[in-house]
C-alpha cells in the first residue's frame, strides 16, 4: 500500500519519493494498477483526488519500458506525441504539465504544454524540440493539428481530464475531431483514462465511443 511497492520504474519511483508521496489516493490505488495492466479506464474523481498522478505515472512508466522520445529532424516541424492529456483550461493545463514535469525528471519523457489564449510560437518551438506527452486544451491542439505541426497518429496513451467540464465548455466537436485522428491506421492498440466529476448520459456516451472494453471506477 505504498508506492514504493508498486514497479514504476526507478526513475518515476524515484521522483515519486521526491515529490514526497508514500501512500497512493484511493483513485490512484484503484487506477494505477488497471491502467499498467492495460485497460481501459472511465474513473469518477474530482479535484483534489490525486487523478493527475493517477493517469500520469502509467504514462511515463509506459514510456519508459517502450520507444524513447525522437527528437524530429531538423527541417521536420510535424510531432509525434504518444501520449496525449487533454484538459480544459489553460490553468489546469499549466497544472498538469508542471506536474508531469516533476514526475518525468531524469526519465528521458518529455512533457510539452499548448494550450490557448497565448501565442502558439512558443509552444511550437517547444514541440520543436520534441514531445512525449502533449497536454493540450481542445481547440489548441486543433489549431496545431489543422496546421500540420502535431500528428496523433503514434498515440498510445490519451488521457481525458475533467471531460464533463469539457463539455460543459462545448469541445465535444473538438474532441471527436482529435479522436478520430487517432484512429487512423495504425488501428487500436491505444490505452484510454475518462476522467470526470459527473457521469451524465453525454459522458457515458463518450466512453462508449472511445473506450473499449473499459471499467468503470468510483472512488
Ligand atoms: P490532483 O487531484 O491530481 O489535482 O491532486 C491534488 C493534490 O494532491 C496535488 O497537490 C498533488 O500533488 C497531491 N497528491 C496527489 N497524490 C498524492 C499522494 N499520493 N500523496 C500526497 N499528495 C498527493
Amino acid at each position: 500500500n505504498t508506492f514504493a511497492e508498486i514497479d514504476l520504474g526507478e526513475a518515476l519511483n524515484e521522483n515519486i519519493r521526491r515529490c514526497k508521496y508514500v501512500r497512493p489516493t484511493p483513485v490512484q490505488r484503484n487506477a494505477i494498477p488497471i491502467s499498467l495492466a492495460g485497460r481501459d479506464l472511465m474513473a469518477c474523481a474530482q479535484t483534489g483526488s490525486g487523478k493527475t498522478a493517477a493517469f500520469c505515472f502509467p504514462i511515463i512508466s509506459g514510456i519508459m519500458r517502450g520507444q524513447p522520445m525522437q527528437r524530429p529532424p531538423r527541417g521536420v516541424r510535424t510531432v509525434y506525441p504518444l501520449a496525449l492529456v487533454l484538459s480544459p483550461t489553460r490553468e489546469l493545463s499549466m497544472q498538469i504539465h508542471e506536474e508531469a514535469r516533476k514526475f518525468s525528471y531524469q526519465t528521458g519523457v518529455r512533457v510539452v504544454v499548448a494550450y490557448g489564449g497565448a501565442p502558439i510560437n512558443q509552444q511550437l518551438r517547444d514541440l520543436e524540440r520534441g514531445v512525449d506527452i502533449l497536454v493540450a486544451t481542445p481547440g489548441r491542439l486543433v489549431d496545431l493539428l489543422e496546421r500540420a505541426r502535431v500528428s496523433l497518429q503514434m498515440i498510445r496513451y490519451l488521457a481525458l481530464d475533467e471531460a464533463d467540464r469539457m463539455l460543459d465548455m462545448g469541445f465535444e466537436p473538438q474532441i471527436r475531431k482529435i479522436v478520430e485522428q487517432m484512429d487512423m491506421p495504425p488501428p487500436g492498440d491505444r490505452q484510454t483514462m475518462l476522467f470526470s466529476a459527473t457521469f451524465p448520459r453525454e459522458i457515458q456516451r463518450l466512453a462508449a465511443d472511445f473506450l473499449s472494453n473499459y471499467i468503470f471506477l468510483a472512488v
